[in-house]
């Protein structure tokens, strides 16, 4: 069991925790509130774009999903699309009342290589799930 450690502040890199085994259990999944970068092999895995959509210009693509609220935008010169996010920063794929992905086999790379890629490597925002109570 892990032992209580504090709330990092996800705009602080220097609260943030160094990652460790198991330390997800007990997190309210705040990594699933930033920003995730996609590529198409992303959208594809997801199952939001269809393989055959392939040989379309990319800009159509995009255009599609930020008219669908699934993308909020495409970045033209690099190719990267940043998924949308709930109005409470929650990634739309994110299960509110357990704090799991519900695409989590399909996830985009930027989910998997998350901690080991970000913004600072090999650590995490980690929360507790519940409020830690002062005593
Ligand atoms: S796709 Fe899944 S793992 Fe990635 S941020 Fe969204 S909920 Fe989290």
């Amino acid at each position: 069991m892990i032992k209580r450690i504090p709330a990092a502040d996800l705009d602080r890199l220097e609260t943030w925790h160094k990652y460790r085994k198991g330390l997800c259990d007990s997190c309210r999944a705040t990594c699933c509130t930033m920003p995730v970068e996609l590529r198409l092999n992303d959208l594809i895995r997801m199952e939001l774009v269809d393989e055959f959509e392939r040989g379309e210009p990319i800009q159509a693509i995009a255009r599609r999903l930020v008219k669908q609220g699934i993308v909020e935008r495409f970045h033209q010169k690099t190719g990267i699309f940043t998924l949308s996010r709930m109005a409470n920063g929650d990634c739309q794929f994110l299960r509110r009342d357990t704090r799991l992905c519900t695409i989590y086999e399909r996830r985009p790379n930027t989910c998997r290589n998350h901690p080991q890629i970000g913004p600072r490597p090999g650590h995490c925002a980690y929360q507790p799930k519940e409020p830690v109570r002062s005593t």
